[in-house]
């Protein structure tokens, strides 16, 4: 029997070799993300916004320990070029939000043109979505910094249900679409907010998609630099909801 034990662990050695780091690029319409893969794990993790350097920090460092893929905007600037324009990555996950990103900076539009860009974004988007996505009942997590004073308190008017806690820094805080994940959650040292209520007209973030989906979706937002605080957090939400 031995022979076979060792066979076996030779072959978990291999696919530990095989799955471990992988790196490969991924596209939403003209943007470019870098996935890295850990092994197998229904988890999914995104930097989204290329100037949150601690956020970048900590997945790179994170995913090497943990299972699951990562995926990081290829870019260091917090809009990114997307068609004659630039866009806000964060707010082109559903069509109203799309088209209030891509006249932000570009406010005259041939309406014909931006139709077509817009449908072209629809179909980008799915696909995209498709690849990052975990399975059903899988989770994706997502990594924030600010700096310019965004913070919880901002969010309660949108929540259904939130946490404040009075020793926490307001702009540290976990945002998370699953009442289920809330519940886990609402008693750690945190503050946490839920919001699991779909609204057609959003914003666009990733966050009305993951709901939308029905994907298990959490945002871990600190400040910028304060790279412990950000990894205790997700340390947090990682060892209370455990998802292999
Ligand atoms: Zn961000």
């Amino acid at each position: 029997m031995s022979y076979i034990k060792n066979y076996i662990i030779i072959f978990s050695i291999f696919l530990t070799f095989l799955f471990a780091g992988i790196s490969s690029s991924i596209y939403f319409d003209d943007i470019e993300f870098e996935m890295i893969a850990n092994g197998f794990a229904n988890k999914s993790y995104i930097h989204i916004h290329g100037d949150e350097e601690t956020a970048r920090m900590l997945l790179k460092e994170h995913i090497k320990k943990n299972k699951g893929r990562a995926f990081f905007i290829k870019s260091t600037e917090r809009e990114v070029a997307l068609g004659p324009t630039k866009v806000d990555p964060n707010r082109i996950f559903s069509r109203p939000g799309s088209e209030k990103a891509l006249k932000k900076f570009r406010p005259k539009w041939n309406q014909n043109k931006l139709e077509i860009l817009l449908d072209r974004l629809d179909q980008a988007r799915k696909m995209f979505l498709i690849n990052i996505f975990p399975s059903k009942g899988g989770l994706l997590i997502a990594l924030h910094n600010n700096f310019r004073g965004y913070n919880v308190n901002m969010e309660l008017g949108n929540s259904q249900l939130y946490s404040i806690k009075k020793d926490q820094n307001p702009r540290d805080f976990i945002l998370c679409t699953s009442l289920e994940d809330y519940k886990k959650l609402e008693n750690g040292p945190y503050n946490i907010v839920l919001q699991n209520k779909f609204y057609d007209n959003n914003n666009g973030s990733l966050s009305w998609a993951a709901m939308n989906y029905g994907v298990r979706y959490i945002n871990i937002e600190s400040r910028l630099g304060w790279l412990s605080q950000q990894r205790k957090m997700l340390y947090f939400v990682e060892n209370e909801l455990s998802v292999q």
